[in-house]
């Protein structure tokens, strides 16, 4: 199936329903040769967004997404490449992390050079910072944008009133207000992204590009019965992301949905991001992907939606039994 575009938010901004990002794969689970071949395919397949942040791998992640990038030698105006600041790269001092003037202004200089990009499409607060002042970090962005370093900016992780804050302040200012939340999303992380954005897709056409769709991994159904070898959750120093993403009842969960995908003729991944990618609210859904034959399993999301109608949704419901609720009146 044809690769569907739309709007990031209301912004001009045209990105591909799917997307690939680098989270712990690019420069250190997979080959660079991997790497490659994952963003050749998504190219191919006309995604253009592809994610990154100045963590993951410690900046090694977008040195790998860069030179693929200089290598390929893809027209600079096909694709949209992000970056995130917050988390540095391990520097310990308190200046090299955090959304103040300096780290912002700092780490948007070094994710270019790792890049060797001369500006990001899209900037992102990778988290909300207490400790700045909103009205530092508006400024700011809207300056790198300014500047033409970065095109669009959003947050990730945000809550709507963090968010509205920053709206409000860039609205007052004439100032540019972020385009886009990257929040969690799957069929087991709802709350956010069904009920407490709700009003603000709306009011200041909020775009979202959301992460662990799978939730990194169980939602392929291949923790079911035993654990795999050579699998993220089993990655040394992951055993936070395995303690919040495999438990009993959410395994319980995956069986039944495994049997339903079946049913369909839908692998549970397939089925698994179709059902993200029905949300019509989420402008994009942020693929990952360890092997290549993963990613071109992931595609046939697209194709899937049209299974998912609104009895096989309602069926999905009964299973899940985790609709995020709007408060009563
Ligand atoms: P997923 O939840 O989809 O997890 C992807 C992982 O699941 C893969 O790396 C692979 O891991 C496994 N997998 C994927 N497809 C299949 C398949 N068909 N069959 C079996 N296993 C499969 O997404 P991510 O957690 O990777 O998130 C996607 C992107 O979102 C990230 O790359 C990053 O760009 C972004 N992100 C942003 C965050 C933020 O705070 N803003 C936080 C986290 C992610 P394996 O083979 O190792 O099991």
């Amino acid at each position: 199936m044809e690769m569907q575009y739309n709007n990031l938010g209301k912004s001009g901004l045209q990105i591909s329903r799917l997307s690939l990002g680098s989270w712990l794969t690019f420069g250190k689970q997979i080959s660079d040769d991997t790497a490659e071949a994952l963003m050749d395919y998504a190219y191919e397949q006309g995604i253009n967004f592809f994610d990154n942040a100045e963590i993951y791998a410690r900046g090694k992640s977008e040195e790998v997404m860069g030179a693929i990038l200089k290598k390929k030698n893809w027209s600079r105006d096909s694709y949209i490449v992000s970056s995130k600041a917050f988390f540095g790269t391990g520097g310990e001092w308190p200046t090299q992390k955090g959304l103040s003037r300096k780290h912002l202004v700092e780490a948007c200089e070094q994710a270019l050079k790792r890049f060797q990009l001369d500006y990001l499409d899209l900037y992102y607060c990778h988290r909300p910072d207490k400790k700045t002042p909103i009205e530092e970090t508006v400024w700011t962005m809207h300056q790198l944008i300014m500047q033409g370093k970065i095109l669009y900016w959003g947050t990730s992780e945000w809550s709507a009133q963090e968010i509205m804050e920053a709206h409000l302040f860039a609205k007052q200012n004439h100032l540019i207000g972020p385009v886009v939340e990257q929040p969690e999303y799957n069929m087991f992380t709802r709350e956010k992204v069904e009920v407490e954005f709700s009003q603000i897709y709306q009011t200041v056409g909020l775009g979202t590009t959301i992460w662990s769709p799978l939730a990194s991994g169980i939602l392929s159904g291949k923790y079911n019965d035993q654990f795999p070898d050579g699998t993220r959750l089993g990655m040394e120093g992951l055993e936070w992301l395995k303690e919040k993403n495999l438990t009993a009842a959410r395994i319980q969960s995956v069986l039944s949905l495994t049997e339903l995908a079946k049913e369909l003729g839908l692998s549970l991944p397939v089925m698994s991001l179709a059902w993200c990618l029905k949300n019509p609210n989420v402008s994009t859904v942020i693929l990952g992907a360890s092997k290549l034959v993963q990613l071109e399993e992931n595609m046939k999301a697209l194709s899937a939606q049209s299974l998912l109608s609104p009895d096989v949704m309602q069926r999905i419901e009964e299973i899940l039994q985790n609709k995020p609720q709007f408060p009563p009146y």
